[in-house]
């Protein structure tokens, strides 16, 4: 059978499935299943898929139709350019956090000498990575929860190349033992618990504890917003990464005595998402 008449039908299942963007997962899943880059799929719609390739096809998009996330089947996912290794130990990056991590560079560009970064609730460690791979004088400390996404985390940093500046640690809080850091950037679980059960399939299989931020999705935002001043540099940032109509409230709670240039930031789809404060 040629890949055209394949994504034809795969898309077909998936839709009837319920998946989102059905179109598009059948291409990633069947581009992988060929060894062959997605945008060449498309333009070579008469390509022969031989059985091989149409069996390894056929069992990611059984795992699709059940509602697991593409990039878990694929095994990675593109952050900023950077491959980052991905699976059921940690929660797959969103295009929201990349743009989070360009924010944090912009900042840390601006600032001279050895520089030094905290990624807060590091997951698969894309934020703190992609960042040392963008700053050569930076070096990254991950710190997460979860000790089977360090691990992650820790196995992404070796194949990247970046073990020597980044490090994680398992952890839940922002420990002293460092030196203060130039930014504290974040993702945080940031969902309501009552929301939880709602979300899509895909959303419910990854890490509940990378997902659910308590009552009103914001203790573990709360959390650093009350400890990072005292692990942040002088002029130091602390940039986050929130729900819907999670920003400016959170914003207005830092007190004007601990922080300056205080403002949130809306991300592509015009949602204000980021908080972004420095240290006084
Ligand atoms: N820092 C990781 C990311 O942004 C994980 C975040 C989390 O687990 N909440 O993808």
């Amino acid at each position: 059978m040629t890949a055209g008449r394949i994504l034809t039908e795969a898309a077909a299942r998936l839709a009837a499935a319920g998946v989102e963007e059905p179109g598009l997962n059948a291409q990633w899943l069947l581009a992988d299943a060929l060894g062959m880059p997605r945008l060449r799929l498309l333009a070579e719609p008469d390509t022969q898929v031989l059985p091989a390739a149409r069996r390894k096809f056929e069992k990611g998009l059984l795992l699709k139709e059940q509602g697991l996330p593409l990039a878990y089947i694929l095994g990675w996912q593109d952050f900023r350019g950077l491959r980052i290794k991905v699976d059921g130990r940690v929660l797959v990056p969103r295009p929201e956090t990349e743009e989070l991590a360009g924010l944090a560079a912009d900042f840390l560009r601006g600032r001279k000498g050895p520089l030094s970064a905290l990624d807060y609730g590091s997951g698969s460690g894309a934020i703190g990575l992609w960042l040392a791979s963008e700053l050569p004088a930076l070096k990254v400390t991950g710190v997460e929860k979860s000790a089977r996404a360090v691990k992650c985390a820790c196995e992404n940093a070796l194949d990247l190349g970046l073990a020597e500046r980044v490090r994680f640690v398992k952890g839940a809080s922002l420990s002293a033992r460092s030196e203060p850091f130039d930014a504290i950037v974040s993702n945080p679980p940031y969902i309501p618990t009552r929301v939880i059960p709602g979300l899509a399939p895909e959303v419910l299989s990854e890490p509940r504890v990378a997902l659910d931020g308590g009552g009103d999705g914001l203790d573990v935002a709360r959390m650093l917003v009350r400890l990072a001043p005292s692990r942040l540099r002088k002029g130091g940032a602390l940039l986050l990464e929130l729900g819907e109509d999670q920003a400016g409230g959170l914003l207005a709670a830092m007190p004007a005595a601990l922080w300056r240039d205080k403002r949130t930031h809306k991300d592509l789809r015009g949602v204000e998402r980021f908080v972004f404060a420095r240290k006084k």
